[in-house]
């Protein structure tokens, strides 16, 4: 059976000594879930010393495609490796627009994660115009479709994918599960004309304002294989709550 995946995204938060905290709780609470895998995608400067706890899954909320270089502030696959990070956030909304990551850039980064073999959350997600004039669908594919083009059979191993709607991300405003049902069957077609009948194993999760009052709904539509959570998961007591649900 497919674990859920329940991913922290703590973003430029909390502290060396915060994390530790944070850590401390969650291995105190022992969730002993079997069927969830969790994760914790954090800033560059805090990953040694969590990869070093070996509590959880420890990824990085960034990457850039090139091994080495004249890349100020950057970090690369290969020093993600060497301390023993095991996944990156691709695309994540932040990076595609305060940051002005262009759909090439975000390739470059898949296609380097491939070359590598290093697995990663390739994020999508419309934003509130885009859905209110009824393209999100549309608007999806082709962010897909850019991420994931020329990629093969053997890269779905390394491959999950984050729906989050920018309008609900950090807004307080849930999708609703029609919203989350159409958005991730249509993902999971697309991945589909892809990789054929492997797409069906690529993890998709949903990011966006999950909370403990709605994650039980929004991880019970299909298709729905985990969450990535913001805000929620800064405190491991809330984020640990939304695996009661599962
Ligand atoms: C995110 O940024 O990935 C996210 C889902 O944030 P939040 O849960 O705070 O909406």
């Amino acid at each position: 059976m497919r674990k859920f995946i329940l991913a922290a995204n703590w973003k430029m938060n909390l502290t060396a000594a915060e994390a530790q905290d944070w850590l401390n709780h969650f291995t105190s609470i022992n969730p002993n879930k079997n069927h969830v895998e969790f994760r914790l995608y954090a800033t560059s400067v805090l990953l040694s010393d969590l990869v070093r706890t070996n509590v959880l899954h420890i990824g990085s909320q960034n990457v850039h495609p090139s091994d080495s270089g004249a890349y100020t502030g950057e970090v690369s696959i290969p020093q993600l490796k060497s301390i023993g990070v095991q996944s990156v956030l691709i695309g994540h909304s932040e990076r595609r627009n305060d940051f002005h990551e262009s759909a090439n850039f975000i390739k470059e980064k898949v296609d380097a994660s491939c070359n590598h073999s290093f697995p990663f959350i390739l994020c999508c997600g419309e934003d509130l115009k885009t859905r209110e004039n009824g393209t999100h669908l549309s608007f999806i594919r082709t962010q897909l479709t850019s991420g994931l083009s020329g990629l093969e059979n053997n890269h779905v191993p390394l491959l999950t994918i984050a729906y989050e709607p920018i309008w609900a991300i950090g807004t307080g405003q849930t999708a609703t599960t029609a919203e989350v049902t159409e958005v991730h069957t249509f993902i999971r077609a697309v991945l589909l004309e892809f990789f054929g009948e492997s797409g069906t194993s690529i993890p998709i999760l949903y990011g966006g304002s999950v909370n403990s009052s709605n994650a039980a709904s929004i991880f019970a539509c299909p298709q729905v294989n985990g969450g990535l959570i913001g805000g929620a998961s800064l405190n491991a007591s809330n984020f640990l709550e939304l695996a009661s649900s599962l």
